[in-house]
């Protein structure tokens, strides 16, 4: 049976021991540092006499190092557990303790599923309805829990023993009889838990939220523990703040201001359609030479409306010729030009002297052109009709 080193003493990176039996790849050792997984966080890393460990496992007899090249039974060997990789897992998992500890404290109706340690993605399902301000407040006590310094321990009792202190947080109908392992972190949170976890709440640093999916009644909380979580934690601020300056509120309205910024978008969206298919109904052609003109502006229509509505009016017509803009809610003005077969006119030629006079861009062949400018405003769209017809006018085609 392996000596399990990692629950002795969680500090510990370096070890020798005895390869005890090995079977392919894998070495059974005496004892060992290498903490296999398990409890949903990852499993360590490291080296065996300089060779990386590949996988680890763990059976009745121990803890199996699978690693590549020769070794015989008996042989000591000096093992070496990356200790960047161990801080960064056991941080998470004791991240997912504090958060999943305060939310049940929180709110008694929710419980813990699923955990994945796997950093610098971290993750775990909290099964029941819970609240964004609940989820706000359990963060807001993880990062006060870290700045307390807290110690964590982690120790075999009795289930009998374990069970009859009431808040340990454990599934006692899956956990097998015999010793129960419990994690504590200081007075605060008791879990019953096989993983390895940091020794005190400050070497989380912090402890930043990056995604909350809600999927039926569960929600999936996926976080960041260290450097990664300060870096998060100011680039979300920043972009916050900015957020408000542009939307001419404060951080705390955000929330509020937004649903109906966008859905008042969406109430007038149906409007601005209305009102346009309103003005090219009731559009009147001028008569330029020998043939017809529509010009409009119209405001906040795709690209694809207004060349419906320009191809609608020539292609099957004769003596026809089209220039539509459009102004766009952004900014910036989009023309579409169009004419029947058959006339005496070159419509890409015309639209593209047009458009580098007046500073914008486009062209096109004989019967169609397209173009305009992020520059433009609704003057520059008029001002650019008014010259189609000023150039027909005086026959400059
Ligand atoms: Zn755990």
């Amino acid at each position: 049976m392996t000596e399990l080193l990692y629950y002795e003493d969680r500090g510990l990176f370096e070890f020798e021991a005895n390869i005890l039996d090995i079977e392919g790849r894998e070495l059974l050792l005496d004892k060992t540092a290498f903490y296999p997984g398990g409890g949903g966080q990852i499993a360590d890393k490291g080296t065996i006499d300089g060779v990386e460990v590949s996988s680890l496992r763990k059976d009745e007899r121990g803890i199996w190092h699978s690693v590549e090249g020769s070794f015989a039974v008996g042989q000591t060997v000096k093992g070496q557990v990356d200790a960047d990789w161990r801080r960064k897992t056991t941080c998470g998992h004791t991240a997912e303790h504090m958060l999943a500890g305060n939310l049940v404290r929180l709110d008694p109706s929710l419980s813990v599923g699923k955990v994945n340690i796997n950093p610098p993605e971290n993750m775990v399902i909290i099964n029941g309805h819970m609240e964004m301000e609940t989820v706000k407040k359990a963060l807001q006590k993880v990062n006060l829990l870290i700045s307390q310094a807290l110690d964590i321990s982690s120790k075999e009792y009795s289930k009998k023993e374990a069970m009859s202190w009431g808040d340990v947080r454990a599934k006692w109908n899956v956990l097998p009889e015999g010793p129960v392992r419990i994690v504590s972190i200081c007075d605060f949170d008791r879990s019953a838990c096989t993983g390895v976890h940091a020794m005190n709440t400050k070497d989380l640093k912090a402890v930043a939220i990056t995604q909350v999916h809600k999927r039926g009644d569960s929600t999936s909380i996926h976080f960041l523990v260290g450097e990664p979580a300060i870096d998060f934690l100011a680039e979300s601020n920043v972009i916050t703040v900015d957020t408000a300056v542009k939307l001419d509120t404060s951080v705390d309205k955000i929330g509020e201001i937004l649903p109906v910024r966008l859905g008042r978008e969406a109430l007038l969206d149906p409007i601005i359609h209305d009102l346009n298919e309103s003005k090219f109904e009731a559009l009147e052609p001028v008569n330029v030479g020998e043939l017809d003109l529509y010009a409009e502006v119209f405001q906040g229509v795709s690209q694809k409306w207004l060349s419906k509505k320009a191809m609608g009016l020539t292609k099957k017509e004769t003596g026809k010729m089209v220039v539509f803009a459009t102004v766009n809610p952004g900014g910036g003005v989009n023309v579409i030009a169009a004419a029947s077969q058959g006339l005496d006119i070159n419509v890409g030629q015309i639209m593209g002297e047009l458009f580098r006079e007046l500073g914008g861009k486009g062209g096109g062949g004989p019967t169609s052109a397209g173009g305009g400018s992020d520059e433009w405003d609704i003057d520059k769209a008029r001002a650019l009709l008014e010259q189609v017809k000023e150039k027909l006018a005086a026959g400059q085609v």
